[in-house]
């Protein structure tokens, strides 16, 4: 090829489109009726994520329970999933509470039965410089992210080791598992340990058929996030040489090698083939879905920019 040819071909290269869009709403990867007769918990599952997650369950007709500590949004999350055709039952709980945890249980089986699937999507997290970390935002966080997603498996085989039944779990988990997620030291820190409960808990039960496996997203913009959350996003739509944080999708697409956010259905779907009969041999896996956000390497590193900078904080004094 001549550089002339190349120039032509180049003219007639199209702008990068990023990866194609999802299949629309309200679509099933997975036969009609796969989750037929499955009861399957999801934590957090009356807001965000957990929901979207519950509604694919739904879709496919598993028997859902959701569980969370507020009341009034589990009722109106419990509403709007059995508008999906399955019945829901919705159990208040803090997760972080062993005796709490088997009540979730007991309320689950006098309704529809041993779950046969739990989603561990509750999790806690804010924004904050390591050094201005409190000794109680650290522990919530650990405590509800890793411990409360500890105890809910651990209660899980315990009745499932006892009924000598089959059982899979699905652990929520976040890229910084790998990495670290600076600003974020207590939720990478109980992710990490979440990823590792994932391998180890697969081992310790595979010979009794309980898979646990682990699900990261990538940036799923949703109508329940945080303020903290959602103030995080504003900063990453922003230039860095702008301070003022600028909000909406196109700035934060275009930040993305997928070239777009991820939609939460996406997640959903991959919470709904990680438990199905299709994948019975996976497990002690953590599968990302991000659009590849997380295995991003520039040419040029960008200028680094502390924490406390990103997050608009003062220079740390005690
Ligand atoms: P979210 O909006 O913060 O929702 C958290 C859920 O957990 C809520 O339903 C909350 O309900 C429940 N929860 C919190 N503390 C609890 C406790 N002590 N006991 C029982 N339930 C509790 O989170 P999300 O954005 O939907 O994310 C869901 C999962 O994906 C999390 O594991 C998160 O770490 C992970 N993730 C999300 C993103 C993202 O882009 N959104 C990215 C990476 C990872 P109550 O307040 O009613 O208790």
């Amino acid at each position: 090829m001549t550089d002339a040819d190349n120039e032509s071909e180049n003219d007639r290269t199209q702008p990068p489109r990023g990866l194609p869009a999802p299949a629309p709403p309200g679509t099933s990867a997975l036969p009609g009726g796969t989750y037929d007769g499955t009861v399957v918990l999801v934590t957090g599952g009356g807001s965000g994520l957990g929901k979207a997650i519950a509604a694919e369950f739904a879709r496919l007709g598993a028997d859902l329970v959701i569980a969370s500590r507020k009341e009034e949004r589990l009722k109106s999350a419990r509403d709007e999933l059995a508008g999906l055709g399955g019945r829901v039952a919705a159990v208040p709980c803090d997760i972080r509470d062993p005796e709490r945890v088997a009540e979730v249980f007991d309320a689950a089986q006098a309704a529809f039965g041993l779950p046969g699937v739990l989603v561990n999507n509750a999790a806690a997290n804010f924004p904050v410089p390591a050094e201005d970390m409190s000794p109680n935002a650290w522990r919530s966080v650990v405590d509800i992210t890793l411990t409360g997603t500890f105890f809910m498996t651990r209660e899980f085989g315990r009745r499932h080791l006892t009924a000598g039944t089959p059982g899979s779990v699905i652990n929520i988990g976040a890229s910084y598992a790998w990495t670290g997620g600076p600003g974020f030291a207590h939720s990478a820190a109980a992710k990490a340990g979440v990823k590792s409960l994932v391998e180890t808990l697969a081992v310790e039960w595979g010979p009794y058929g309980i898979q646990v496996n682990g699900l990261v997203p990538g940036l799923m913009p949703h109508e329940d996030m945080t303020a903290d959350i959602r103030g995080n996003l504003d900063r990453a739509a922003a230039p860095m040489d702008e301070r003022e944080p600028r909000s909406g999708s196109r700035e934060l697409d275009s930040r993305q090698p997928a070239l777009r956010v991820g939609t939460p259905r996406e997640l959903g779907w991959a919470a709904t083939f990680l438990a199905s009969p299709y994948a019975r041999f996976i497990t002690g896996h953590t599968l990302v879905v991000d659009g590849a956000n997380w295995q991003r390497r520039g040419l040029v590193s960008p200028e680094v920019v502390t924490v406390r900078e990103q997050l608009g904080r003062e220079p740390f004094a005690r």
